[in-house]
């Protein structure tokens, strides 16, 4: 970088700001900066194009095209060499623009007498604003220097554009933050939720993008960035030293905090004029923009660690903590890119709903806000760069969208929906204490999943019969480091007292595949879903699962216990486990700890093979819980993980029940036990057709008892049977259809 071009560069970025600080309109301030960058640049044209909606970019403001083209020209993402800028988010420097491919001449610019073209985003934190482009007639390349000096001008575009410095007339000078935007993601948790946005994070504020000194600049960068350093060295010296894998991620995090290429990148932009936050946020920006194009995970990872680094970094220098003095709506709707799951429970049931730009249906953020009941949307787009603290904000939770400042339509109609469920909560509590039986007198028997403290109080308020699945590896999943055996004994014994004498079924440690504890070192597995997990584990290393089941013997302390061990696949596996709780009750009775009064052992049918296992093992286990969600996973051979597939495959396929029903016909002919527990139980339809199956016990998230026992009271599961059978009779694929128009008629 040449000293000329420093001083260039900070000349045209101090006429910038004196020019920005000058009382203007929204358009007046364009036409100036577009001025004073082709005056600086020597160059004849310089335009600035914005997005006006989603797809389509204006010509905002020129220097050297003909002026009556200003808001008449427009183009496509994608179209010609500024919509190909504003599609890619990628440089565009020619010397021959009428030649390059996708060149899109517009005559009312009276652009065809320009040769050279250079196109460069307007972007922050990955958020396209528009496009800055300067051409010329004589054939040249922009040198690297003048590239970087436009780059630098964008960037110092976008901070002000978010100030809505060249808020104007017209869609394309409209403040931002101020559209509806409606995301499109994927349900985490079904609900509807109406309330204003608190952002996890919120976003700094840069209100000072150009430098005034910029030798004064960069002994704040320098500053800034030693106090990181110290912060990130306290962090690394407070890590346990056993602690193998905390250390290794934070070793690698301090690596990029000392890292001298990112310090000296920011240096660079600082003495180009860039004030220090500036030069941070444009790394970050770069970061975002290669994350984007990674799928790696490990690489990923490594960027959001730099990401994270920024954000600390400008936290630093703005003075603008996690608190930003502004104050959490009464009815706060979570926003953020991603959440660990104890952030989460510090939340707890204050929160409304919760919109992430990240997350998968199985992560662990997601399993909390199942068990708060809290309506959860992910993959909803860029949501956080989108929203302010405060926006008002509709959560659909059954249809994975979210309505960021809806129009007025769009609230009523989802307020009319909020109104049309609450009413059903009514119906739903008035029958909760009645007994699920169908209306041909079926008695069902229905439980609630559960997995976390917070689970508790669901017990008294859904009406559930017991706790068919406590899953236990949650209480693993949302600590940094393995609990002790101490405290898990007290957890259980809290879950036993809440149940009050009702049943609870507590599921061994079930890690591995999408269950990935953060201080347990991954596996490099080809394929995790059928890889070492859950009980393979349990019997591999059983360290985990002996300390386990005596933490679980203990928490009993007299009272009848209940264990099911997770993804039996053959029967041989189960003899091992149960072997395993028969030398628990030895040790306990040696060391003198009162033995349950009675221990239920059971596995969980979660693979095609534990069907067809000897009738040996089906008179040997005392219960059996089918888990819907990885046995249709096996069965299907389509990942519950992808959404690609997820949903291919119906749960009421025949195949499918067919193979339900081999398995409920075994159990009835060897006196075995049998429920059902995955997601399925929990949907009404699918449960009153498992019902009508055989399948008389099912375990379910609390919110979903309410509508199951409502549906359940209101049909004739003998008749249904019938509407079932016919139907493979026919020869259908899948018995939904018939079976809704059966519910239609029974209305
Ligand atoms: C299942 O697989 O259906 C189940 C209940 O277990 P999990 O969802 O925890 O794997
Ligand atoms: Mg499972």
């Amino acid at each position: 970088m040449s000293n000329d071009f420093q001083t260039d560069s900070r000349q045209m970025l101090a006429r910038l700001r004196a020019a920005m600080a000058e009382e203007a309109a929204g358009q007046a301030r364009l036409d100036k900066i577009t001025h004073l960058i082709a005056d600086s640049m020597k160059t004849e044209v310089c335009s600035v194009y914005l997005f006006r909606d989603a797809d389509t970019l204006e010509l905002c403001a020129t220097e050297g095209l003909k002026p009556e083209a200003v808001h008449q020209t427009r183009m496509k993402l994608g179209e010609g060499l500024v919509g190909r800028v504003g599609r890619t988010g990628r440089i565009v420097n020619t010397p021959d623009a009428p030649s390059e491919p996708g060149f899109r001449y517009m005559a009312e610019t009276g652009e065809e007498i320009y040769s050279s073209f250079a196109g460069v985003p307007i972007q922050r934190l990955g958020e396209k604003l528009g496009v800055l482009v300067v051409q010329s007639k004589r054939a040249r390349r922009y040198s690297e220097d003048e590239i970087t000096a436009l780059e630098v001008v964008a960037m110092v575009l976008a901070e002000m554009a978010e100030l809505g410095a060249f808020v104007g007339e017209g869609a394309a000078l409209s403040a931002l933050h101020t559209k509806p935007v409606l995301f499109r993601g994927t349900t985490g948790q079904e609900g509807a939720a109406e309330g204003h946005v608190w952002l996890h994070e919120p976003r700094v504020v840069i209100t000072n993008p150009i430098a005034e000194d910029p030798h004064r600049e960069g002994e704040r960068l320098a500053e800034a960035v030693d106090q990181l350093r110290d912060a990130v060295d306290t962090l690394v010296a407070n890590i346990a030293d056993d602690d193998k894998e905390q250390l290794e991620v934070l070793e690698a995090y301090r690596m990029f905090a000392n890292s001298k290429g990112w310090l000296r990148r920011m240096e660079e932009d600082v003495a180009r004029g860039l004030s220090a936050e500036a030069a941070v946020e444009k790394e970050q920006s770069t970061a975002r923009a290669r994350m984007e194009t990674i799928t790696d995970p490990y690489l990923r990872d490594r960027l959001h660690d730099l990401d994270d680094l920024s954000n600390r970094l400008l936290r630093i220098l703005s003075g603008q903590g996690k608190a930003t003095g502004a104050e959490m709506p009464a009815d706060p709707i979570l926003v953020a890119r991603n959440i660990g799951p104890a952030e989460l429970l510090d939340y707890g049931r204050s929160l409304k709903g919760i919109v992430l730009e990240g997350g998968s249906v199985g992560s662990h953020a997601a399993i909390v806000a199942r068990a708060l009941a809290i309506p959860l949307v992910i993959h909803a787009g860029r949501i956080t760069t989108e929203a302010l603290n405060g926006d008002h904000v509709l959560v659909d939770g059954d249809g994975g969208i979210a309505h960021l400042r809806a129009e007025d339509t769009v609230v009523n109609a989802f307020r009319d929906k909020i109104a049309m469920q609450a009413k059903a909560q009514e119906r739903y509590a008035s029958i909760r204490d009645l007994p699920a039986v169908s209306m041909c007198g079926q008695r069902v028997h229905l439980m609630m999943n559960a997995g976390l403290m917070a689970d508790l109080p669901s017990l008294a308020g859904s009406g559930a019969e017991g706790m068919g699945l406590f899953r236990t590896e949650l209480q693993f999943l949302i600590r940094n480091q393995m609990p002790k055996r101490s405290e898990l004994s007290a957890l259980y014994a809290r879950v036993i007292d809440a149940a009050e004498g009702r049943k609870v079924v507590f599921r061994t440690l079930d890690i591995g595949s999408d269950k990935v504890l953060s201080y347990m070192k991954p596996n490099d597995e080809p394929n995790p879903a059928l890889g070492w997990r859950a009980i393979r584990v349990g019997l591999d290393k059983p360290g985990v699962m002996r300390m386990q089941l005596q933490a679980l013997v203990r928490a009993a302390n007299g009272r009848p216990l209940t264990v099911m061990f997770p993804f039996v696949a053959q029967y041989e596996e189960y003899r091992a486990a149960s072997a395993e709780m028969d030398k628990a009750l030895e040790r306990e009775r040696i060391l003198g700890h009162p033995l349950p009064e009675k221990v239920e052992l059971g596995a969980m049918l979660e693979t095609p093979s534990l069907a067809f296992a000897p009738t040996k093992f089906f008179e040997e286990v005392e219960f059996l819980s089918i888990g819907g969600n990885d046995l249709k996973q096996f069965f299907f051979a389509a990942d519950r993980e992808n959404e690609r597939v997820r949903r291919r495959y119906d749960t009421l396929n025949v195949s499918f029940l067919t193979f339900l029903q081999g398995i409920v016909d075994r159990c009835a002919s060897t006196g075995t036990q049998l429920s059902f527990c995955g997601e399925d139980a929990g949907r009404p339809v699918e449960a009153i057709c498992l019902a009508a199956m055989g399948l008389r016990t099912l375990s379910m998230r609390p919110a979903s008892i309410g509508p199951v026992k409502s549906l359940l009271m209101r049909t004739d599961l003998g008749a249904l049977r019938q509407v079932i059978d016919k139907a493979r009779d026919e020869g259908r694929q899948s018995v939904r259809e018939p079976v809704m128009e059966f519910l239609r008629m029974q209305g």
